[in-house]
């Protein structure tokens, strides 16, 4: 099964994961509201795929989420001593 992340705002395709099942709670999607997921992922059962909105890096910039993101990095804001 593969899926499909495109971003919602501008159409961008994000990426592509290939899975053999879709764990729901390493997705995150266990923490989505039925609405949310009917909203957010879209399965293609004859395709066997799904596709899930999301936000690309460009986009997530220019809405200004950036500032938001990075604080729940702490190794961002203190990056020495971390070594990749
Ligand atoms: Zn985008």
């Amino acid at each position: 099964m593969r899926i499909f992340y495109t971003c919602e705002y501008c159409g961008d395709h994000i990426d592509t994961l290939e899975v053999d099942a879709v764990d729901e709670a390493k997705f995150g999607f266990d923490c989505l509201t039925d609405q949310e997921r009917q909203d957010i992922i879209k399965t293609d059962i004859a395709q066997n795929a799904i596709y899930v909105k999301s936000l690309c890096d460009n986009c997530i910039t220019v809405i200004g989420l950036d500032d938001t993101l990075s604080l729940g990095m702490p190794t961002i804001a203190n990056p020495k001593g971390y070594i990749h």
